[in-house]
């Protein structure tokens, strides 16, 4: 093997890997011989050769067997330190116990995670329920002077978070390659942290995430509950801002909500500008969609879409984005695979589970809601003790919808309703069962209770 294979197999990653990981993570290798099928390369720093062997290794080894290269495996030397090398298998590398300690390095690695090159403003659809998460992430992405620190995003799962971090990541790097840009979940953070602790150069780390420019941490709330990582979260966090550096950090709820989160942590994050992903809207969804399809139509051609299925989509599934763009895959994929055209009878047949399963679900306290709003009386005597006609007559019918409504079983439902006992919860259902045939008015009640809560 000589240094033109590498040259070749080098171009072939770039095509499998794409254009960024490659720049971050392959282009800094050096090929450095191949003996007895192992292939040497000289890395900058130990984590690039882990997060390579880790995550490129075995297309590594594939590129390089195809061009006729006899490799099982390859090893990565940090020049200059004279570390041990880097198995090829991550498993074996996180079981030595100690790397001797290296020297500071003065081009210190940026311990990240790949961005994902899908994950653009570019493709990202903006709706009311994202705008000004939205307009947040593009104002931090120009690179200017640091306006709000930290930028806190949180939403619920699969609403864009990292979406929106990737694509200020993509943009940040682009157009401002002279920022160090770091983004990383806190899962990897506490992973590099504990790592750092166990290999005993804690001063590395923390000077490698002190120098960053922008730092972005996503699902914070993953660290609540984990001391030592929380401490150190909380300093690299000052540090940075002290320095005026931004910092962008995500979570699945507000900072004030997060558990066994430290006091001072919230506090710190709630200084900066707090920003909600809310659930997708209606319009939002179907934006999405036809935003999918359009990216669709390259690789499935002449791909039919009837009038009505992405309206169909939109609106039976509200769970989230990640899921509606899952049911899309599938139906293109199916649709493809029978050469049919995409109806809507074709839709329900081929999503049928996933349409199921995001039913929307009726839920005792929305029951309750509803009731009572229709009878004029207050929320508060659902679950209270009055016992008089007006009262009661609308809880049993509450009663009997939860039952109807809902998988919850009837000592379940007694608890909602104030902690009442399950047999008082059965003999409300067998009553209006009996009201619902001698009573018209109730029957139409129901009726249309069951409808709007359904709807
Ligand atoms: P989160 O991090 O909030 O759980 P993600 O950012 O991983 O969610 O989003 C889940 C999926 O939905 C991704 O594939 C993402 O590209 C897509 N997605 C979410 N919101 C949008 C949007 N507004 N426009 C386009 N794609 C979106
Ligand atoms: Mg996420």
């Amino acid at each position: 093997m000589t240094d033109d294979t590498w040259g070749r197999v080098r171009e072939d990653m770039i095509k499998s890997v794409g254009k960024n990981n490659y720049l971050t993570w392959i282009e800094p290798l050096e090929f450095d011989g191949l003996q007895n099928g192992v292939a040497q390369f000289k890395v900058p720093t130990n984590f690039i050769g882990n997060w390579v062997s880790r995550n490129f290794g075995d297309q590594i080894i594939q590129h390089l067997e195809s061009s006729g290269a006899d490799v099982d495996r390859i090893e990565f030397n940090v020049p200059r330190c004279g570390t041990s090398p880097v198995p090829a298998d991550a498993k074996v590398a996180q079981q030595q116990p100690k790397v001797p300690a290296k020297p500071r390095e003065t081009q210190a690695d940026v311990p990240g995670a790949p961005i994902d090159r899908r994950f653009t403003f570019d493709t990202f659809v903006v709706g009311k329920p994202n705008e000004l998460a939205h307009a947040a992430a593009r104002r931090v992405a120009e690179g200017g002077p640091v306006s709000f620190n930290p930028l806190f995003l949180y939403g619920g799962v699969g609403l864009g978070k990292t979406h929106l971090m990737h694509a200020i990541a993509w943009q940040l790097q682009n157009d401002r390659p002279d920022l160090r840009v770091v983004y990383l979940s806190a899962e990897q953070f506490m992973y590099r942290f504990v790592q750092a602790l166990r290999e005993r150069n804690t001063m590395e780390f923390k000077e490698l995430f002190r120098s960053v420019d922008v730092l972005m941490v996503d699902d914070v709330q993953f660290i609540a509950g984990k001391d030592s990582t929380q401490e150190e979260f909380f300093h690299t966090f000052n540090a940075l801002v002290d320095q005026h550096k931004q910092i962008i950090i995500s979570a699945d709820r507000a900072p004030g909500e997060i558990k066994d989160l430290e006091e001072r942590i919230k506090s710190r994050l709630q200084c900066g500008l707090v920003v909600d992903l809310h659930p997708t809207d209606y319009e939002l969804r179907l934006g999405i969609l036809q935003q999918k399809v359009e990216q669709y139509r390259g690789l499935y051609r002449g791909l039919v879409i009837a009038d009505g299925v992405l309206e169909f989509l939109a609106h039976r599934i509200s769970t989230n984005v990640r899921v509606l763009e899952g049911a899309l895959t599938k139906l293109f994929a199916f649709a493809s695979l029978v050469g049919r055209e995409i109806t809507l009878d074709l839709t329900q047949d081929c999503l049928a589970d996933t349409l199921r399963a995001s039913d929307r679900k009726v839920t005792v306290e929305e029951i309750q809601r509803k009731v009572s709003e229709h009878y004029n009386m207050r929320l508060s005597d659902m679950i209270g003790p009055k016992r008089h006609r007006t009262i009661a007559r609308p809880r049993q019918m509450a009663m009997y919808l939860a039952k109807q409504l809902t998988s919850r079983s009837l000592p379940e439902i007694g608890r909602r309703f104030g902690g009442r006992d399950h047999t008082t919860v059965m003999h409300a259902v067998k009553r209006i069962e009996e009201l619902r045939s001698t009573d018209s008015q109730i029957a139409e009640d129901l009726d249309l209770l069951r409808r709007s809560l359904e709807a």
